[in-house]
């Protein structure tokens, strides 16, 4: 029970940020500002331009 509602938890999560953004999940690099997107890689976030990376949980 517990797994299954952290599962249905971490979907939700998917599709938290969805205010007029469809269902992007690219977020922006806190360094270089909103409209520098990360790049997305298996485990985590990159930014191309200034190398910022975060990692996904
Ligand atoms: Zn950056």
């Amino acid at each position: 029970m517990a797994a299954a509602k952290a599962k249905a938890k971490g979907r939700a999560a998917l599709y938290a940020v969805k205010e007029g953004k469809a269902a992007l999940q690219r977020k922006s690099c806190p360094r270089c500002g909103t409209g520098v997107l990360l790049a997305e890689h298996e485990n985590r976030l990159c930014c191309g331009k200034c190398s910022y990376t975060e990692f996904k949980k």
